[in-house]
C-alpha cells in the first residue's frame, strides 16, 4: 500500500513540474502581450478575452473538477499574470522605486531633502503681505535655525474677492528677505507663464494642492531646473499624485519632493484630514522626498504639534509650518498660522529644535 502511495506521490510530483514550466511559459507569452499592449497604450485587463478563455475551459473540462472550480483555479492564473504584467509597468515609471531603489536627495540651495539627511523644517507665513511681515518672520525662523522659508506671492484662494497675494512684489520682498537671512525660499507658481519671474525669485517651486492635476503648468515646470515641491491634490488618489510627479520627471526635472497636505473627507473637525498612509506609501511607492504640511492638514493650531510627530515617525523628510507675526489679522489662514511665541513651543514640544540644530550643522556645519 505504501508503495503505491510513493509512487502515484511520484506521479503527481512530476506533474507538479510539468504544470510549473507551462504556467512559466503562459506567463512569458502573458509579459510578451502586456508589453505589445503597452506599446499601443491598450489596458493589460481584457474581460471579454477572460470570459472567452473561460468559457472554451469549461466546454472542454473532463473532470473531476467541476466548472466552478476550473474557473477559480484559472482565474487565479490570470490575475497571477496581469500582476506580473503590472509590476513589469511600474518600472517603466521615473517616479517608481522599483526603476529607482535609492532615496532621492534634492538640494533646495545648501539644504539637502531626503535620504539619510536630517529632516527639513519649511517655514514661513501663508501669504507675503508686506515688507515688515516677511522680514520678521524671515528674521524668527532663521534664528531659530530654519533653512527654508515658505511664502505664497501668488494665493489659489477660494473666493475671487480675497487677498490673491502681493504677485511680482511678494517675490522680490521675500527674496530680500531671505538672502538677509540666509534662507532658501519656496514659493507657489500657479501660471506657467510665471515661470521666468520665479526663476529669477525663488530656490524651489511650489505646485498647490488646486493645480496638481493642472498639465500644462506640470510640463512646464518639469523644462525647469528648479527642484519642485509637489502639493497632493485635495482629492487626489496617491496613483494621480504621483503620476503628476511623473510629469514633472518626465520632461526632465528630477529634483521633486512630494508634499502630503491633508484631503478632503467627511470629517468636520479638522479642515482636511491628514493621511499618514500615503505618506507612508508615497515612500515605498517612490524614491522621492516626502514631506508633510501640518497647517493645511489639519487646519488647527491645537493639532501641529501631534500631526508633526506623526509625520515624522511614519518617515517623512520634513514639515510644513505656517508661522506670521500676529495671526489674528492675517490676510489669509487666520486661524491655522502660529505666531512667535506658539512657533518657539511647537519647536520644543516636536523636538524639532534638535533637529534643526542638527539640519543647521549639515548645511553650515557648526
Ligand atoms: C500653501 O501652501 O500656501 C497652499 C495654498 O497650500 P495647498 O496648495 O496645499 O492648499
Ligand atoms: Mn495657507
Amino acid at each position: 500500500m505504501d508503495g503505491k502511495i510513493q509512487s502515484l506521490r511520484a506521479r503527481i510530483d512530476g506533474l507538479n513540474l510539468q504544470l510549473l514550466e507551462l504556467l512559466s511559459e503562459r506567463a512569458r507569452l502573458a509579459q510578451a502581450i502586456g508589453e505589445l499592449q503597452s506599446a499601443m497604450g491598450l489596458s493589460h485587463y481584457d474581460p471579454v478575452r477572460e470570459q472567452e478563455m473561460l468559457e472554451a475551459l469549461t466546454a472542454a473540462n473532463p473532470g473531476p473538477f467541476t466548472d466552478a472550480t476550473v474557473k477559480s483555479l484559472f482565474k487565479q492564473i490570470f490575475q497571477a499574470s496581469m500582476q506580473l504584467e503590472e509590476a513589469e509597468e511600474k518600472r517603466h515609471y521615473l517616479t517608481s522605486r522599483s526603476a529607482h531603489r535609492a532615496d532621492t536627495v534634492v538640494e533646495v540651495g545648501n539644504v539637502a531633502i531626503g535620504g539619510r539627511h536630517a529632516p527639513v523644517l519649511v517655514a514661513g507665513p501663508c501669504a507675503i503681505e508686506s515688507a515688515e511681515q516677511v522680514e520678521a518672520v524671515a528674521a524668527r525662523v532663521a534664528s531659530r535655525g530654519v533653512t527654508l522659508f515658505r511664502g505664497g506671492a501668488f494665493k489659489p484662494r477660494t473666493d475671487p474677492y480675497s487677498f490673491q497675494g502681493l504677485g511680482e512684489e511678494g517675490l522680490r520682498l521675500a527674496r530680500e528677505a531671505c538672502d538677509r537671512h540666509g534662507l532658501a525660499f519656496v514659493s507657489e507658481i500657479m501660471d506657467a507663464k510665471e515661470l521666468p519671474l520665479f526663476e529669477e525669485h525663488v530656490d524651489m517651486l511650489q505646485i498647490g494642492a488646486r493645480n496638481m492635476q493642472n498639465f500644462t503648468l506640470l510640463k512646464a515646470v518639469g523644462r525647469s531646473r528648479k527642484p519642485v515641491l509637489l502639493k497632493r491634490g485635495l482629492a487626489a488618489t496617491v496613483e494621480e499624485w504621483v503620476m503628476a510627479a511623473e510629469y514633472l520627471l518626465n520632461e526632465g526635472n528630477p529634483n521633486v519632493v512630494l508634499c502630503e497636505r491633508g484631503i478632503r473627507t467627511f470629517e468636520r473637525y479638522t479642515r482636511n484630514t491628514l493621511d499618514v498612509s500615503a505618506v507612508a506609501l508615497a515612500k515605498l511607492e517612490t524614491h522621492l522626498p516626502v514631506l508633510v504640511d501640518v497647517t493645511h492638514s489639519g487646519g488647527r493650531r491645537d493639532l501641529l504639534v501631534p500631526l508633526t510627530k506623526a509625520g515624522l515617525a511614519i518617515g517623512a523628510d520634513g514639515i510644513m509650518i505656517e508661522v506670521h507675526p500676529n495671526p489674528a489679522v492675517a490676510l489669509s489662514d487666520q486661524k491655522q498660522q502660529v505666531d512667535f511665541e506658539t512657533f518657539d513651543r511647537y519647536l520644543e514640544d516636536t523636538g524639532y529644535h534638535t533637529k534643526l540644530s542638527e539640519k543647521r550643522h549639515e548645511v553650515y556645519g557648526f
